[in-house]
C-alpha cells in the first residue's frame, strides 16, 4: 500500500501534546487535549469515551481510559491501536523544544517522549485515514492511564467498550522496526518485622532487634543465589530489596541506644516464567519467615514477621508464528525496515491485554533515555512509527 502523510502535522500535534502536562494519574488534561484533537479531525463525538477504571484503581486517578471507536469502511477484524497516555513524575513542567531531527528538553524535566510519542502515532494515524479516506477494517483505539505506576490503566479497562478486537499493535518504546513479543512479569511483597524495643547499654538481651532479622534474611538470600540477577535451573529471573525503613519513610530505628523494634521492607521479583515468579518471592517469604525463629529475647520472646506479595503483571511470551506477529512484521517490511523480534524485562500494558485475550505486540516510535532530564525523541523513529500505525490500520 502506498500512502504519504503530512509529516509536519505530525510533529506539530506531538509538540502539542508534549507542551500538555500529564503525570501519571493525573491525565485529565491530556485526554481532554486527545479527544479536542479527534473531534478536530471529524471523529464522532458519540465515538469517543472515557471507561470507569479510575474506580477500581486502587490509587487516585483523575480520569479512565480513553477508548475510540473508529467504524470500519471495509469489513475484517477489528484491531485495537493503543499506547499510554501518562508519563513519569519527572515530566512535570516540562518544555519541549523543537531541533532538526529531535526534540529535546531545557534538562531540567524528563520529556514525555514516553509515551506521548505513541499518542502521537495514534493521532497521525486517525488523521491520515479520515483526510485520506482509507480503507480500513472496525479500529478501536486505547489511550491508558497510570502505566507508569503500574500498569493500571490496561489492567482495569473495560474490555466491553473496546468490542472484541482481534489483534492488539501498541507503540510504547524507541525503534518502530522492533517489534516486542514478550515481557516479564512482576511481583511486589512486602514484610513487616516487628521486634522489641530495649535499651541497648543497660538490656541488650531483652530486646529483639528487627533489623538482624532483616540482615540474616537478606544474608541468606544473598549466599543462595536469589538476589539480583538469578539463574536456577535453566530458569531466570531478578529480584530486589529496594526500599528498607519504618514504612513512612522514615528510618527503621531512631537511636543508636535503642534496640530496633521495627522494619518495614519492599521488594519485587521478575520472571518470564509465571512459576519461577512465585518461587523467588516464595523464597524470601521463607528467608524472613526463618530469619525471625532464630532471634530471641532472654524470655525467649521472637520477633513477629509479616510478609505480603502480589502479582503485579503476568509475563507473557507470543510464539513469532502468531498471526499478530506476522502481521507486525509485514508491516515493518513495508515501511522498508528490517523486523526484529524481541521481550523485555520490563512491563508493558501489552501485558495485561494479553492476559485479557488480545494477542498484543508492541512497537516503539523514537523514546530516548526515557526516565531521565536527558530524554529526547527521535523524529526520524517517530515518522516511521506513524507510517507503521497507518500500514497496520488499513493492512488486511
Ligand atoms: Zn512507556
Amino acid at each position: 500500500m502506498k500512502f504519504t502523510f503530512d509529516t509536519s502535522k505530525a510533529v506539530d500535534r506531538l509538540m502539542k501534546i508534549l507542551a500538555v502536562e500529564g503525570t501519571t494519574g493525573k491525565e485529565k488534561k491530556i485526554g481532554k487535549t486527545i479527544v479536542q484533537l479527534l473531534r478536530e479531525m471529524g471523529v464522532a463525538s458519540k465515538s469517543i469515551r472515557f471507561d470507569n477504571a479510575s474506580e477500581n484503581i486502587p490509587l487516585p486517578t483523575e480520569t479512565g481510559n480513553l477508548i475510540v471507536d473508529l467504524p470500519g469502511t471495509i469489513p475484517g477484524p477489528r484491531i485495537l491501536l493503543m499506547t499510554h497516555m501518562d508519563t513519569v513524575p519527572l515530566c512535570a513542567g516540562a518544555v519541549p523544544i523543537l531541533e532538526k531531527n529531535k526534540i529535546v528538553t531545557n534538562g531540567k524535566t524528563a520529556l514525555g517522549g514516553d509515551n506521548r510519542t505513541g499518542c502521537g502515532v495514534l493521532l497521525t494515524t486517525v488523521a491520515t485515514l479520515l483526510e485520506q479516506k482509507l480503507p480500513h477494517p472496525p479500529i478501536t483505539l486505547l489511550f491508558t492511564v497510570r502505566e507508569e505506576s503500574g500498569l493500571f490503566g490496561a489492567r482495569f479497562v473495560d474490555l466491553s467498550l473496546l468490542k472484541n478486537p482481534e489483534f492488539a499493535f501498541n507503540f510504547d518504546g524507541k525503534f518502530a522496526h522492533e517489534i516486542t513479543i514478550g515481557a516479564v512479569g512482576g511481583e511486589r511483597w512486602e514484610v513487616e518485622i516487628t521486634g522489641l524495643a530495649a535499651h541497648a547499654g543497660v538490656h541488650p538481651d531483652h530486646g529483639i532487634s528487627a533489623t538482624m532479622v532483616a540482615a540474616l534474611a537478606m544474608e541468606e538470600i544473598y549466599r543462595t543465589g536469589w538476589f539480583g540477577k538469578i539463574i536456577k535451573d535453566g530458569k531466570e529471573g531478578t529480584s530486589n530489596v529496594g526500599v528498607i525503613g519504618n514504612g513512612k519513610g522514615g528510618s527503621a530505628g531512631e537511636a543508636t541506644n535503642v534496640v530496633t523494634d521495627y522494619v518495614h521492607i519492599r521488594g519485587e521479583s521478575r520472571s518470564f516464567d509465571v512459576k519461577f515468579l512465585k518461587t523467588i518471592t516464595q523464597t524470601y517469604r521463607n528467608a524472613f519467615l526463618e530469619a525471625g525463629k532464630k532471634i530471641s529475647n532472654h524470655q525467649g520472646k521472637k520477633a513477629k514477621v509479616q510478609f505480603h506479595s502480589r502479582l503485579d503483571y503476568r509475563p507473557f511470551h507470543l510464539s513469532e508464528k502468531a498471526p499478530v506477529v506476522a502481521k507486525g512484521l509485514s508491516a515493518v517490511e513495508q515501511i522498508q525496515r528490517q523486523p526484529i523480534c524481541r521481550t523485555t524485562n520490563g512491563g508493558l500494558d501489552a501485558n495485561w491485554m494479553v492476559a485479557h485475550g488480545i494477542p498484543t505486540i508492541t512497537f516503539g516510535a523514537g523514546q530516548n533515555e526515557i526516565h531521565t532530564v536527558k530524554e529526547w525523541i527521535d523524529l526520524n523513529e517517530f515518522l516511521h512509527g506513524c507510517q507503521l500505525g497507518v500500514v497496520l490500520a488499513t493492512q488486511s
